[in-house]
């Protein structure tokens, strides 16, 4: 696991590591505790417990990226079969970054807004590519643990994006702001912006 800079929830940076079990107590780990480098999860329940505590809003972040459901556990970035981010506003138009993985290889497409005096690319992608891709995503930018929707109600037109992550038995997950936007918004973008190029 990469260190987790801010809550993927609330965007503070007040983040600390949840030790979890019964530590033995000496001054080193008071210290630690007393200021927030470390933080007590008691128990450990599950594989899938959260690596991080959010002094700022007060919860667990930071869960490893496994999907549980009635097929059992799944890694998401073994599952994971296309990558679609569109971002953009009603008058500047929209572009988008769609990637995806077939039998035959992981192509990328970028679709300039009709703004934008750019051209389409495409790309295609190695595995070692593609896994980096899904670890930013998910163990840096911890996607899985953001909210459905970011929208601002007091603004009209604006900037609107989109992110669709595909996975596998045609499942899907979106992600949708409209003037408003995940804490890891910038690197969301910075994520992309190879692609386009
Ligand atoms: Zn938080």
């Amino acid at each position: 696991m990469m260190t987790m800079k801010k809550c993927p929830k609330c965007g503070s940076r007040e983040v600390a590591p949840i030790l979890y079990g019964m530590p033995a107590f000496d001054e080193e780990l008071e210290r630690q505790l007393d200021n927030q480098e470390l933080y007590l999860g008691g128990c450990k329940v599950s594989e899938v417990d959260p690596q991080y505590h959010c002094f700022g809003c007060g919860k667990d972040v930071g869960t490893p990226p496994t999907l549980i459901s009635r097929r059992g556990a799944e890694d998401y970035r073994e599952i994971v079969t296309a990558i679609r981010f569109n971002d953009g506003g009603y008058f500047g138009g929209y572009e988008e970054v769609l990637i995806k993985k077939t039998t035959s290889g992981i192509i990328s497409d970028y679709t300039p807004s009709f703004q934008r005096e750019a051209m389409p690319v495409r790309r295609e992608l190695t595995e070692k590519e593609w896994a980096k891709l899904l670890d930013r995503l998910f163990c840096k930018l911890y996607v899985h643990e953001w909210k459905k929707q970011y929208v601002d109600p007091d603004i009209l037109d604006g900037e609107q994006w989109e992110l669709e992550i595909r996975l596998t038995g045609r499942r899907v997950r979106n992600y949708y702001g409209s003037n408003d936007y995940p804490p890891y918004w910038n690197e969301l973008k910075r994520t992309f912006k190879p692609f386009t190029k």
